[in-house]
């Protein structure tokens, strides 16, 4: 049987320009290349999680307008079934990757500002890309609550005791204010990841060596994967292991969705 897992969660659209160098303030660059990719570290999460095989359940919002149904196409793609309510604009990121894989990104929320908590339960997955108390409610109604705490923020201590796995980068770690007690997995780019109890280290994996081209959903790959290996019931140490690959393999292709494995590519790359 493969694992159920609920995303509560945004969507955008991400209008992904590649340039030679990002600019500073002020500057104007030429771009070397344009896409549209359906995105949202929610949506993202979602079929990343199907890729892996889960049967995936999604909750968000989208906008009354032309960029829904393309920012929806991806889960789509992957078999997730959608939910969603609709909204004002579908939300949109504006990412610039340069040439090092590097990128800059300004997230319109639109839509995923209205989600409203499905109050799911079972196995759930959230981002804090919508309301904080949308997250809360799912953490109350969940048996397995996951937590990708990203982008940074502070979170009220009630909320982080009700997490059961907390996946951040070390940016998120410090924005926290309050120190999480449980199981923490803490990514570190192209250095792995670390898995802290209690804030004690248990498991440490290095991802495999990979030419990284675009970092944009190499956080998202990671989280799903982590959740995904572990409701399977894979030791820790492996699920970090295969988490870590996911998260490689993300960053080793261009675009969010596009960009995310599945169980059989990160399988050949861990064999290699
Ligand atoms: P975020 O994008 O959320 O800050 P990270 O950059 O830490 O997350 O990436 C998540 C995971 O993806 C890392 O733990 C690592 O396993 C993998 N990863 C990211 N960048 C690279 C890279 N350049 N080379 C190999 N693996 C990478």
């Amino acid at each position: 049987m493969p694992p159920r897992l609920t995303v509560v969660g945004s969507v955008n659209l991400d209008l992904v320009a590649g340039v030679e160098h990002l600019p500073r303030a002020g500057e104007t660059v030429s771009g070397v290349a344009f896409e549209r990719v359906p995105g949202g570290k929610g949506a993202n999460q979602a079929v990343a999680a199907a890729r892996l095989g889960a049967e995936v359940v999604f909750h968000g919002a989208v906008g009354v307008d032309g960029f829904a149904a393309e920012a929806l196409a991806g889960l789509r793609e992957a078999g997730v079934e959608i939910h969603v309510e609709r909204v004002g604009q579908t939300g949109v990121a504006l990412i610039l990757v340069d040439r090092s894989g590097e990128n800059q990104i300004v997230v319109v929320p639109g839509a995923n500002a209205a989600v409203e908590s499905a109050r799911a339960g079972g196995n759930v997955l959230c981002q804090l890309e919508i309301p904080l108390e949308t997250v809360e409610a799912e953490a109350s109604a969940a048996a397995f609550f996951c937590l990708n705490a990203a982008p940074a923020r502070g979170l009220p201590p009630d909320l982080l005791e009700r997490v059961d796995l907390l996946v951040v980068n070390r940016y998120e770690l410090e924005a926290l204010e309050h120190e999480p007690r449980g199981l923490v997995a803490l990514t570190l780019g192209a250095e792995g990841a670390v898995l802290l109890e209690g804030g004690e280290e248990v498991a440490r994996a290095a991802p495999p060596a990979v030419e990284a081209v675009d970092g944009t959903a190499a956080g998202d790959a990671f989280t799903a994967c982590l959740v995904v290996s572990l409701l399977e019931r894979r030791p820790r140490e492996e699920a970090l292991r295969r988490a870590c690959a996911a998260g490689a393999l993300a960053a080793s292709r261009f675009g969010a969705q596009p960009s995310l494995p599945t169980a059989a590519e990160i399988d050949a790359i861990l064999a290699r």
